[in-house]
């Protein structure tokens, strides 16, 4: 007997064949003498739907009474799925983030998990009740409904998992796994049986979709593992785990691309100390995130070009800010470019292996394709390129590192 935690996501709760689906999965589980605690999404489309109608009366909002509006989603699936456990014969009830309670931070639209008090439902789930917990939402420090941010419901259920000390936390999605790279770019990505906690983290935050970023935090932290598998098909999925757990580690286990970029440069800043803490400060101020930094040396010992990146939707931001602070700031002009992409490779092997960043530049250049930022960490290289590459350096640099599929 295992204690067990499932999440489906948006689209394995689409509609309600699917949700009888979702019910039949779980009673399998139930069957095998597990204790289980489902988390849901709201059904493909319904959050999207609740985040625009709350734009369209106004574009600035109370963050409070939008997370009254979208945490709605959930409660519906919540109830639907109790419903269609009960009709198989399966005891189930719902729970609301509240009435968990999962008690968050105060931000509101992007609320931080505190605590959660299990004891309750521990106690129903001894007694053979499946407990159906609203994923992406909880209630913060001022009793009102908070949600967890876009896709939250992945850090609901790994919370949870920690929480009850489950044995595992599998996360049913439309994906069967974690791969090697976009399969919808790269035909011959293939899906890795597990992957470290650390290398998930890098491939989150640089824009593969599978799991939000904070989720994989969170199993980190709490050494939750997850499995991620589809709620379609019968096949055991990716392990994301702890590194010790894996045998064979690849140098490189994945790469990943991120559209969602765009390159500032400014030409002609003054080399002098302060000049990046003046540009950086506000952005900073206006909750800008900068990713890649370079700073070139001034050939005249005078000036220099930096140049950034910041998400897509907040280029337009960024250059405003940057032109209001002209006076303080002195530069010759600012150049954007929204035609790029982030390109990283990730692998917890070029730890101790030489060379890995070096095939990754001999590749791209032999491709023909120019890079205009780098930027490393321990386990990843990024490379920003022309974003007409994006198709022809992940397939080049997927062969480079041996992961085509046989
Ligand atoms: N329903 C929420 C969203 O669409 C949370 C989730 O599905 O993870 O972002
Ligand atoms: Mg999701």
């Amino acid at each position: 007997m295992a204690r067990i935690v499932m999440k489906f996501g948006g689209t394995s709760v689409g509609d309600i064949d699917r949700i009888k689906n979702v019910a039949q999965r779980v009673k399998r589980e139930v069957d095998s003498g597990n204790e289980v605690a489902v988390v849901v999404s709201a059904m493909s489309g319904v959050t999207n739907q609740l985040v625009d109608w709350c734009k369209q009366i106004a574009p600035l909002h109370d963050a409070r009474e939008y997370d009254t509006v979208v945490a709605t989603g959930e409660q519906v699936t919540i109830g639907l799925l109790s419903i269609a456990l009960q009709e198989m014969g399966v005891s189930a009830r719902s729970w609301c983030g509240w009435q968990v309670p999962i008690r968050t931070d105060g931000v509101h639209g992007k609320a931080r998990i505190m605590a959660i008090d299990t004891d309750d439902m521990a106690v129903r789930m001894a007694d053979g009740q499946v407990a159906v917990v609203a994923g992406f939402q909880g209630i913060g420090p001022d009793n009102r409904i908070s949600t967890l941010g876009r896709g939250g419901s992945d850090t609901s259920a790994v919370a949870l998992a920690a929480a009850l000390q489950a044995d595992r936390c599998d996360i049913y999605t439309d994906v069967d796994g974690v791969y090697t790279t976009d399969p919808r770019i790269v035909a011959k990505a293939r899906k890795l049986d597990k992957i470290t906690y650390e290398e998930m983290l890098e491939l989150a935050s640089v824009g593969a979709k599978v799991l939000q970023t904070r989720s994989v935090e969170m199993a980190m932290k709490h050494r939750v593992r997850v499995q991620v598998l589809s709620s379609f098909v019968d096949a055991p999925g990716t392990l994301v785990c702890d590194e010790d757990e894996i045998v064979e580690k690849e140098l490189v286990s994945g790469i990943a691309y991120s559209r969602d970029e765009a390159k500032i440069t400014l030409v002609r800043v003054p080399d002098q100390p302060g000049v990046a803490a003046s540009i950086f400060g506000p952005l900073a101020e206006a909750a800008i995130n900068v990713d890649m930094i370079v700073q070139n040396v001034s050939d005249d010992g005078r000036s220099t070009d930096l140049t950034f990146t910041v998400g897509k939707a907040d280029l337009d931001r960024a250059r405003k800010v940057i032109e209001e602070a002209r006076g303080k700031l002195s530069f010759e002009r600012l150049a954007a470019d929204p035609n790029v992409v982030k390109v990283s490779v990730i692998g917890v092997g070029m730890r101790s292996h030489a060379g890995i960043a070096q095939k990754m530049f001999q590749t791209l250049a032999s491709e023909g394709i120019n890079i205009q930022v780098i930027s490393t960490s321990e386990i990843k290289i990024s490379v920003l390129i022309d974003e007409k590459y994006t198709e022809l350096a992940l397939r080049a640099l997927h062969a480079a590192y041996d992961l085509d599929a046989a």
